[in-house]
């Protein structure tokens, strides 16, 4: 057939070895960054192992894709990236929708393996796929050194991913097809959840107010990216707590051993959650608390997340409008209805 020519060759058994390679390399590069430097510990293999096993699971997808069908050349339509379809005139006022070109030399990219997931059924954690890919693009950015702790992050919940992905989609045991480099993963990824629950119960004793605690979630070291924070011990002593002595109160990474303030680094992540960009007439969404001071004000939930100070008056009596904490003075009315209402009264 003419169309058979114009796609590439696709070799199925081929993207399954290169996948499995893959994952290997970038478990043995894991391995490598993250032991000592006289162990033969190398950092700067960090970004190379987020590389490989990120490359390695899209190439397991693309396996999977091209195994949906029973012949090759039907598979390989699958996997290249095909032709753009574009409008044409069908010479009688009509219009047809007709391929424009040859199926390109790339394979599908990860937007395009998604829709082909949802052609044919198959079922993946995407939200875990698209934060591993966020992080693989903003660890291309940094310098390797201050990576290693988010790599171990990125490692552990790769696992769960790739587990159900081999036993559900490819019904193979991970262990056999992975040998050594699953063995890695498994101990890997039950340290760090072990690790992790540890994390999340010493800080039930550490004062963190209530209303923050989803952003203790989000925060990360400041010098190996890692989210396996503790509370210090030394804050813990000394009997502080993180709602009224987020001056003093520290952390201490698990992954590095560094150390630093929590609450800031609550509120920070807090207010990059609710990034916006102010030349695109975007409001902010967080503010300083006109109570305690911190920038933890969510003005559409009308409340502050770090000591749940409330408003008084959250609408306008006048027209509904929201109010926030500015218009507080005004007894209850928007900016614009105490205008009018002072102008009256001076009239
Ligand atoms: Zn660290
Ligand atoms: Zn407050
Ligand atoms: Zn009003």
């Amino acid at each position: 057939m003419a169309q058979q020519r114009l796609i590439p060759e696709l070799d199925a058994e081929k993207l399954r070895e290169n996948a499995l390679t893959s994952i290997r390399l970038g478990v043995e590069d894991f391995e490598r960054c993250l032991r000592q430097p006289d162990e033969g510990g190398d950092p700067a293999r960090a970004l190379s192992a987020i590389r490989n096993l990120f490359a390695g699971v899209l190439l397991l997808f693309k396996y999977k894709i091209a195994t949906c069908v029973d012949d090759p050349a039907d598979a390989a339509t699958l996997i290249f990236m095909p032709p753009e379809v574009l409008p044409q005139s069908d010479g009688a006022r009509g219009v047809e929708w007709l391929p424009v070109g040859k199926f390109k030399p790339t394979t599908i990219d990860v937007a395009t393996i998604q829709k082909r997931f949802e052609a044919f059924d198959i079922e993946v954690d995407w939200d875990v796929i698209n934060k591993l890919q966020k992080c693989r693009n903003h660890l291309e950015h940094l310098h390797p050194a201050n990576t290693l702790g988010e790599v171990a992050d990125f490692v552990a919940e790769l696992f769960p991913v790739l587990r159900d992905f081999i036993q559900t989609q490819l019904q193979e045991p991970p262990a056999e097809i992975l040998a050594e480099a699953w063995q890695i993963m498994l101990l890997h990824h039950k340290f760090f959840v072990d690790t992790s629950r540890q994390c999340k119960l010493a800080w039930n004793d550490a004062g963190v107010p209530k209303g923050m605690e989803p952003w203790l979630d989000e925060c990360q070291c400041e010098e190996c990216a890692s989210s396996l924070l503790m509370p210090s011990q030394d804050s813990l002593d000394l009997g502080e707590l993180v709602e009224h002595n987020d001056d003093r109160f520290r952390y201490a990474c698990l992954a590095c051993g560094h150390g630093g303030l929590i609450g800031p680094l609550m509120v920070e992540a807090l207010n990059k959650a609710h990034d916006y960009d102010p030349r695109d007439g975007e409001e902010p969404c967080v503010e300083n608390c006109y109570q305690c001071d911190h920038g933890t004000f969510v003005i559409y939930e009308q409340a502050c997340l770090w000591c749940a100070a409330e408003l008084d008056y959250t609408e306008c009596s006048m027209c509904d409008e929201a109010l926030g904490q500015d218009d507080q003075e005004n007894g209850g009315l928007c900016s614009y209805h105490a205008y009018t209402f002072e102008k009256a009264m001076r009239d």
